[in-house]
């Protein structure tokens, strides 16, 4: 047989995605396995929301629709950047897709071409990189460690762009640091762009998912030249806990936009009309689940960290965004546990696994390696129950 794509061939499955769907079928054979894999938020959908959804299917409202997104849909996404950010954008600039994470798809298929390069702030999230080669283009990974808070500078991205560079892929807060850059940080990365004649995507999944008062701020609201080269992707997984419905949009220029919708409209259509009418309701309607949620997720960073940072032989910064904890266990490579050698975070993060009965994602995917990634979107109890193991795992090893 002909081999088949090389593109293909070489995508590796997704890091988090496996945790998960391990953490899930152990937790299905009875074992007692607590989870910090996957970032999902651990609250159900809000009950209006979940009623858009029922009434769509009962009013029949099961057909396909454009496949840019429902008219509506694409008002109340307006509607949100608006009141959010003080953004203004026409309907026409909105593109509904399936997540955020297809979102991120089609714009690096709209912007690639074979061969261009894409620079990505590590850590990062681990999707970024492969999507960027599922494009035909290269991935340029620009490293920002622990001292610097995991954020990269002006200089580090301009020290990076060449004249193959095409994109910059900006997330902020950011998965898996959590942290979040200041407007100052971000002016100093858009007249890099702007200088360099840089798109960028900007990622701004969990804009609702910022503590301790900070002030988040839109890439695109920078100016009107940073807006028309970035295409601001969101979508309500995260901030609505609806990560099963799946529906991500981008904002863009109407030319981007359109190449966009092209795009889908040969490949997934728009997403289930069922979920765009549930999305509708999310983006438009009453937004005090969102702080309650946020609310919860700030106490369990806190306690988290608190937490964390008293078990030695492990740390962890604060993070002021998402709901990503990085845990430091470089004091452990080179050292044996349990009779095996521990050469990386995924060694220790298997260890954890198999004998901690504790479920978290080694950073090497995320280009971060040393480190190992909570997601504490899941309850206090379990968080406790979590560390309390992870003492005894260090203690016993
Ligand atoms: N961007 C980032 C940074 C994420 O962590 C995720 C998590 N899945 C996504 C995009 C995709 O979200 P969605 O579930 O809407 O596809
Ligand atoms: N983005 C989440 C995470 O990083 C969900 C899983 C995924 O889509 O990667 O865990």
């Amino acid at each position: 047989m002909k081999p088949i794509s090389k593109i293909a061939a070489g995508v590796q499955a997704s890091t988090t995605l496996a945790i998960d769907s391990l953490f899930k079928a152990m937790k299905a054979e009875g074992k007692d396995v607590v989870g910090f894999g996957a970032g999902e938020p651990d609250f159900p959908t809000p009950e209006h929301i979940k009623q858009a959804g029922i009434e769509a299917i009962e009013t029949n409202l099961t057909r396909y629709t454009p496949a840019a997104g429902l008219m509506d849909l694409r008002r109340a996404a307006c509607h949100r950047l608006e009141q959010d950010f003080d953004l203004h954008y026409e309907p026409q600039q909105i593109v509904v897709a399936s997540g955020a994470k297809h979102s991120v798809f089609i714009a690096l298929q709209t912007l690639c071409d074979p061969g261009n390069e894409v620079v990505i702030a590590a850590p990062y999230w681990v999707s970024y990189s492969e999507m960027v080669q599922q494009a035909g283009a290269v991935p340029v990974i620009v490293s920002a460690g622990e001292e610097q808070d995991f954020k990269i500078t002006a200089a580090q991205l301009d020290a990076a762009v060449t004249d193959k560079t095409k994109v910059f892929m900006l997330n902020s807060p950011c998965n898996p640091t959590g942290m979040v850059y200041t407007r100052d940080e971000l002016q100093a990365i858009a007249e890099v762009c702007t200088r360099r004649n840089l798109y960028v995507i900007a990622d701004e999944i969990y804009c609702n998912l910022v503590y301790d008062h900070i002030e988040f701020t839109s890439f695109a609201s920078l100016g009107e030249d940073i807006r028309e080269r970035t295409i601001l992707v969101n979508g309500v997984s995260k901030s609505y806990a609806m990560t099963g419905w799946r529906i991500g949009y981008t904002a863009s220029n109407r030319y981007l936009a359109k190449v966009m919708a092209n795009y889908l409209s040969h490949s997934t259509s728009a997403p289930s009309t069922i979920s765009q009418h549930a999305a509708i309701v999310a983006l438009a309607g009453p937004q005090e689940d969102i702080y309650a949620m946020r609310r919860a997720f700030e106490q369990r960073r806190d306690h988290l960290v608190e937490r964390m940072n008293k078990i030695g032989g492990v740390s962890c910064l604060k993070p002021q965004g998402a709901f990503y904890v990085m845990m430091n266990m470089k004091s452990f490579l080179g050292k044996t546990m349990y009779g095996q050698k521990i050469e990386s975070a995924e060694d220790f993060a298997h260890l954890f696994l198999e004998k901690g009965l504790v479920a978290t994602v080694p950073c090497t995917a995320f280009a971060a390696p040393g480190f190992i990634r909570w997601s504490y979107a899941t309850s206090m109890q379990e968080i406790d129950k979590g560390l309390d193991r992870l003492e005894q795992f260090i203690k016993n090893a």
